[in-house]
């Protein structure tokens, strides 16, 4: 398996060589790929996860710990431009 994006792996190889993006909240890899969900600061949030947050309340835990992984993806993903060394 090959990433064509250094830092994380957001698309994954399936059937043959087609890439497709992985969720980086439910970790699902969407039938209709990028379609199905957005990018953001190059991680794929898919649609399904995206729902999720617009409908749950902003006082139930499920909506903190989706927003906690987007900040983690939205920050995390500046610091570690720098040091990406995980070998
Ligand atoms: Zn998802």
């Amino acid at each position: 398996m090959r990433s064509i994006l250094k830092k994380e792996q957001v698309f994954e190889e399936v059937n043959g060589g087609i890439l497709l993006p992985r969720c980086i909240l439910c970790k699902e890899v969407p039938k209709l790929g990028i379609a199905e969900g957005f990018l953001l600061t190059g991680q794929f949030v898919c649609s399904g996860c995206e729902q999720k947050l617009l409908t749950l309340n902003y006082d139930d835990p499920a909506y903190n710990i989706m927003v906690h992984k987007l900040k983690d993806v939205i920050y995390g993903s500046k610091k570690s431009s720098k040091q990406v060394r995980k070998e």
